[in-house]
């Protein structure tokens, strides 16, 4: 113990680790991963493509500045703005902390995604959760004094935001990146889902980074995100980038990923189609809040029972995520990711009996 005490931090020892539940269920719907696999065909053309990956060799680079060209076309990239590539975009959020002082604070709407705080925490930095209104939506007026009060300050939106799978209206969002002492990091992890994207305020906004992953959209083991942003950002953060940190098998993995978005679009059509049908089954029995991400927050009707559905719903091979034990407005709530239509069948048949 005295060890620990010596060599780890009190920030670290007295946090815990981000939990993966172990086992497979039947039934995953608690990691808003994509339901669907490449189709089979694909799949062997996939093998085939990795055949020629060089694995006694580190990453090509030509090959990083290639996938970062094809990234920065596809997005709309405006000139003077580059890409970081990332091993998961988790990775990038790390190397923003990694390479901004100390004293810079992190503002946050909460709830939110966890690893914001996370990270922040066990790198000591300020942190200042203002809280997202009954509805979840942004408190505009808040954030904007916590941002004038603590500047230096970072400002991380998740658009749309997880748990609640809101998307904040763009004029609100305008309202906030107006703010130009701020650094202001937008994360469009659910993108797909949302279709709305903040991109093009890049030419205009050089306080703005973006960030985007593709594990929402069938890649999640792969662990591959980047950020978008003016290049005065993308050269410090390439300082702090670990040299070969996306592997020779995701760059050739994410190649193809690229030579067949319509594939992965068709997929999250698919799951924005089902997410609608899945809210308006839910809407009869629970509480369950708009979303415009591949997953829904909901809540029974006696917030109490959340903790023993979610466990019945275990027993049954039904992975879902348990938020019932927050305080605040998640107090009681659960979140269901959209599966494929059987696996909502059978959340929604489970659901029912349980509750
Ligand atoms: N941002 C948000 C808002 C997320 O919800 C997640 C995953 N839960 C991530 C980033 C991390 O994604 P990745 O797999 O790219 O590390």
């Amino acid at each position: 113990m005295a060890k620990l005490e010596r060599y780890i931090t009190e920030r670290v020892r007295t946090r815990t680790a981000y939990h993966v539940p172990p086992g497979e269920p039947v039934i995953k719907l608690d990691a808003m991963e994509s339901p669907y696999r490449l189709p089979i065909e694909l799949r062997d053309r996939w093998l085939y493509a990795l055949r020629d990956v060089a694995i006694n060799r580190y990453p090509s680079v030509d090959r990083y500045a290639h996938i970062k060209t094809r990234l920065a076309i596809d997005a709309g990239l405006a000139p003077g703005c580059d890409v970081v590539l990332g091993n998961g975009s988790d990775e990038i959020l790390q190397n923003l902390f990694l390479a901004t002082p100390e004293n810079v604070t992190v503002v946050v709407p909460v709830p939110t995604f966890v690893m914001y705080e996370q990270l922040a925490t066990v790198l000591g930095r300020p942190f200042v959760g203002v809280p997202l209104k009954a509805d979840f939506g942004l408190d505009v007026a808040a954030l904007k004094e916590a941002l004038a009060k603590h500047a230096p300050a970072m400002l991380f939106l998740a658009y749309p935001n997880n748990p609640t799978g809101t998307l904040y209206p763009r004029a609100e969002i305008e309202e906030l990146l107006a703010i130009e002492d701020a650094l202001i990091i937008i994360d469009e992890a659910y993108h797909p889902f949302a279709q709305s994207t903040v991109m093009d305020k890049l030419a205009t906004t050089s306080q703005l980074l973006v960030l985007r992953t593709l594990s929402k959209q069938g890649l999640a083991g792969m662990r591959f995100g980047w950020l978008a942003a003016d290049a005065i950002w993308t050269n410090e953060l390439e300082k702090v980038r670990l040299p070969y940190n996306v592997s020779s098998v995701t760059v050739a993995t994410i190649e193809f990923a690229l030579d067949y978005a319509d594939v992965f679009e068709d997929q999250a059509k698919r799951i924005r189609a089902d997410r609608t049908r899945l809210y308006d089954s839910l809407k009869d029995i629970v509480t369950v809040w708009p979303s415009e991400a591949n997953f829904l927050l909901f809540r029974p009707p006696v917030r109490q029972e959340a903790g023993r559905i979610h466990k019945e719903l275990n027993t049954r091979g039904i992975l879902i995520k348990n938020l019932s034990h927050h305080s605040g407005p998640l107090a009681g709530c659960l979140r269901v990711t959209v599966g494929t239509p059987e696996e909502n069948q059978a959340f929604l048949a489970a659901l029912s009996e349980a509750l």
